[in-house]
């Protein structure tokens, strides 16, 4: 097999000047018993004021639904203790002990976490295109892209991003001087021939070298498309062409609840048992899947599949660049909490891989009923002239967790003399109004990569102004999912009638 790609053109200034920080480099011998470790201050673990941390998670398969009341048979207690000789040779692999979990150490994370994901991501990439890959856990994707900024990006470097897109990575790119470059999108995500059209244009003398592509592939947010394989594999090539890396970002792939049908044409969701490679050989294929060059980081994140403030995630790629952002760990964030790298690893391995993915499988499940309910209940809401005229549009999601509604606002009476044809300061004043009613759903404008300006350089068309809205069917019930669109509809009616 063949090694990565030499990418270190491509980091930042900050990335080039870093040394490894020199207490770390020492702390690998706080575990040799030949040497007597007088080194660094790591506090004795007597003084650590926990005994040991008890947990009870269920059990996998996880039967009747990962939300479903459960039984003591489907219950999995265990017992994490302080110092590791308590630690019973059979659970060493999966148990971090808390004189391990809360000392110094492991910024690339514990063994026992790092190894889980590591096995987790041959399941399901299969790894098997170039030699050199290394994971690093992490605190999430937040973090991840901070991380990928600091290391990748001087101020004024562009990064391409998708026309919409997560309003955390727009802002964290604002606040390091970053510019974000829109690539147009349709209901399928990227268009990979206008990527190309702005690529073979891009003029690298005036505007600098694109450092890395960002997109959220699966499920992506605020648009809730997936990218489909071909396309994946188009821009792949381009990143090789045009020699930039590409950042996947996938707190949703597992949320993959495919197609929408109407209620009376949906296939019933199965109580039996998905068998776990029709799961793993359904979902998209990743990024990472694809690279031969190491050219893709990847990063995952518990927090949409087991709890957002467990602040665990992982980045995947070739082992140069994540030494690179493992040496800016090393003086930020060091690692994820202990105490959450014990809890997690302890679960995890006590599940296995075959149990974290009929959670993965539980946990899309449960979106699939979500996303189809919300839906339905769209469609019974809106006033059906609105729908058929197509004054608003609703837009299915196939992945993750969010939908958007697309409104026309040329339908609106008052469009031109009250808002003066600003499609902008009608959506704001529906925004508004939504509000009044009792609903939040977010306007599209705040996902808006804006800050491109190749327009007059390079002669790309801007980014085409549409009014739609983002909603969410993860944050509440059923009933008041209902409740919530219901008030969302009667704004439209009320607008448009
Ligand atoms: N990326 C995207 C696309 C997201 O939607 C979110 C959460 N809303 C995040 C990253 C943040 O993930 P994390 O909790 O792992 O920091």
């Amino acid at each position: 097999m063949v090694l990565a790609k030499d990418l270190s053109h491509l980091l930042s200034e900050e990335a080039k000047a870093r040394r490894p920080s020199p207490l770390k480099t020492c702390i690998k011998y706080f575990n040799d018993p030949n040497i007597i470790f007088l080194g660094g201050g790591l506090p004795l673990s007597d003084y650590f004021p926990w005994f040991d941390i008890s947990g009870t998670s269920p059990k996998p398969p996880f039967a009747n639904g990962i939300g479903a009341p459960l039984n003591e048979q489907e219950l999995i207690n265990f017992k994490i203790p302080r110092d590791k000789i308590d630690v019973a040779v059979d659970e060493e692999f999966g148990t971090i002990s808390l004189d391990k979990a809360l000392q110094y150490g492991f910024s690339q994370g514990h063994p026992q976490l790092r190894n889980f994901f590591i096995e987790h991501n041959k399941i399901i990439h299969k790894m098997d295109k170039y030699e050199d890959h290394e994971v690093l856990a992490t605190i999430g994707n937040t973090w991840n892209l901070e991380s990928a900024l600091r290391c990748l990006c001087d101020k004024g470097d562009y990064i391409l991003v998708e026309q919409y897109a997560f309003s955390s990575t727009l802002a964290a790119a604002e606040a390091q001087g970053v510019k974000t470059c829109p690539i147009p999108m349709d209901a399928d995500g990227i268009i990979p021939e206008k990527l190309e059209e702005l690529l073979a244009k891009w003029d690298e003398k005036k505007l600098g070298k694109i450092k890395f592509l960002i997109l959220v592939a699966t499920g992506s947010n605020p648009k809730g498309l997936s990218l489909p394989e071909d396309r994946r594999q188009k821009v792949y090539e381009l990143a090789c062409k045009y020699d930039f890396i590409i950042i996947e970002d996938e707190p949703y792939y597992f949320l993959q609840t495919g197609q929408y049908y109407a209620a009376e044409d949906r296939p019933a969701l199965s109580d039996e048992k998905v068998p776990h490679d029709q799961f793993v050989n359904g979902l998209v294929k990743s990024f990472l899947s694809l690279d031969t060059e190491g050219r893709v980081l990847r990063f995952d994140s518990l927090s949409k599949v087991m709890g957002p403030n467990t602040r665990i995630g992982w980045i995947s790629g070739q082992k140069n660049l994540l030494a690179e952002l493992l040496k800016f760990h090393e003086v930020s964030i060091q690692s994820p909490s202990g105490f959450s790298q014990s809890i997690v690893a302890k679960t995890l391995n006590e599940w296995g891989q075959e149990g974290f993915l009929d959670w993965l499988i539980g946990v899309r499940k449960e979106y699939t009923i979500k996303r189809d309910f919300c839906i339905d209940s769209l469609y019974k809401h809106i006033p059906k002239k609105l729908l058929d005229d197509k004054t608003v549009v609703v837009n299915p999601p196939i992945a993750g967790m969010f939908f958007t509604i697309d409104i026309n606002p040329e339908a609106h009476s008052e469009f031109k003399s009250k808002y003066e044809g600003n499609a902008k300061l009608f959506e704001q004043h529906l925004f508004e109004k939504v509000i009044k009613e009792g609903v939040l759903m977010v306007p599209g404008a705040w996902f808006e990569a804006k800050d491109y300006t190749v327009t007059d350089k390079g002669g790309i068309e801007e980014p085409k102004k549409e009014i739609f809205f983002r909603g969410t069917y993860a944050a509440v019930g059923l009933d008041k999912l209902d409740q919530g669109i219901e008030r969302f509809a009667k704004v439209l009616e009320s607008e448009f009638s």
